[in-house]
């Protein structure tokens, strides 16, 4: 079955994307935990870190550049939080890899 993320991504749930490519899209997590609380998600369905593959290197990259791109567009440069959850142990509760991307700014 398809993760609610690749169900946004092929707009079958309606979401505004704030920023998409050819790799990824942003939004704005559902449920913030701080000011700006926005999910960086591959269009690829990798369910987590620990199943990426070398061929994902571009799409981790581009997560990466996305992150420091949103944050200057925002001008929250000056202070941010990227993090992955991993796994249900490790907080993860969608398994479609996603990037956070926090600030209070
Ligand atoms: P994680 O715990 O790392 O898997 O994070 C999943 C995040 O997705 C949580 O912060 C949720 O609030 C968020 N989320 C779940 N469903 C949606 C949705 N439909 N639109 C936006 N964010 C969502």
């Amino acid at each position: 079955m398809a993760s609610i993320f690749t169900r946004i991504i092929n707009k079958e749930i309606p979401c505004e994307f704030l920023y998409e490519n050819e790799n990824l899209i942003v939004i704005k997590d559902i449920n913030p935990k701080a000011k700006i609380h926005l999910l960086i998600i591959p269009k690829k369905e990798i369910p987590s870190i620990n199943e990426l593959e070398k061929e994902d290197k571009e799409i981790l990259s581009d997560m990466f550049f996305t992150a420091k791109k949103i944050a200057s567009d925002l001008k929250i440069s000056e202070g941010y939080q990227l993090h992955f959850n991993v796994w249900p142990k490790g907080w993860q509760e969608v398994m479609h890899l996603h990037l956070h991307l926090l600030s209070d700014l």
